[in-house]
């Protein structure tokens, strides 16, 4: 797999590396997912055998949210409200874990809050307009499915609940347990309207399918907040929006 990297990256890309070797490439070489460089999102499909249907999904996430249609979907319920169970970083996020408790509900489905975590700028756009950060709320059914909702936020005021996580933030690599006071309940959506779509993590494998539901309501952060998400992650961490194909887009929740 390798091979087919080297084959497929731009010469530029190629200048990045060890030049200069003759070695033929090994497992040591393999090429780490990321936001810059050889890793970025062009070329995460090219870096793995397991990570194929970030070029060939068909629909994959974020997208530019427009063009949307209002419909009659079920309502959404949010019961938040238990503290988190760790707290790792892995150089790229900083990821809030939650045990059961939390919960997020679609009509009669229910879906148990699992981990949180940030993205500066935001993944997603709407009507092509991209906001300072999104947080990324990772569900999962009893049936294993999965569903995100994402929060928006927008630059203005501090977000309490953001500087809990980077207060909380451990160094790259580390994972701190007990003692998390990070209570869900601070994710909570600013209102009921949101948009429905079907598509995928937005991180390598980029599993299909993820039921997304991204809140029409921004929340705001300061810029030195949005800072303090770009150190953790050493840069942004934002996959570029994805080919719609043709995908509905659902707003609901509320009267808009
Ligand atoms: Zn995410």
């Amino acid at each position: 797999m390798v091979g087919r990297l080297l084959v497929r990256l731009s010469p530029a890309v190629l200048a990045t590396g060890c030049g200069g070797s003759s070695q033929a490439p090994d497992a040591d070489d393999a090429v780490e997912w990321g936001y810059e460089g050889p890793g970025s999102p062009e070329n995460w499909a090219f870096l793995s055998a397991e990570y194929a249907l970030c070029g060939d999904g068909r629909q994959q996430s974020p997208i530019d949210i427009t063009g949307y249609e209002t419909g009659d979907g079920a309502s959404i319920t949010f019961s938040y409200g238990g503290d988190a169970t760790a707290v790792r970083n892995d150089g790229k996020f900083v990821h809030v874990d939650y045990g059961p408790g939390n919960t997020f509900s679609v009509g009669r489905q229910v879906f148990e809050l699992r981990s949180a975590h940030l993205h500066s700028p935001s993944e997603h756009l709407i009507d092509g307009v991209s906001f300072a950060a999104e947080m990324h709320l990772v569900h999962e059914g009893v049936d294993g499915d999965l569903a995100v909702v994402g929060l928006l936020f927008r630059l203005g005021g501090p977000s309490a609940m953001v500087q809990g996580v980077l207060d909380a933030a451990p160094a790259a690599g580390a994972r701190v347990t007990g003692g998390v006071a990070l209570d869900a309940g601070g994710y909570t959506p600013e209102g009921p309207d949101h948009y429905r779509y079907d598509g995928s993590k937005t991180t390598p494998p980029c599993d299909e399918p993820v039921d997304w539901y991204v809140m029409r309501q921004p929340k705001t952060i300061s810029a030195e907040q949005v800072d303090g998400l770009l150190a953790l992650s050493g840069g942004p961490n934002n996959r570029p929006v994805q080919p719609r194909g043709g995908r509905r887009i659902i707003l609901g929740g509320g009267p808009s």
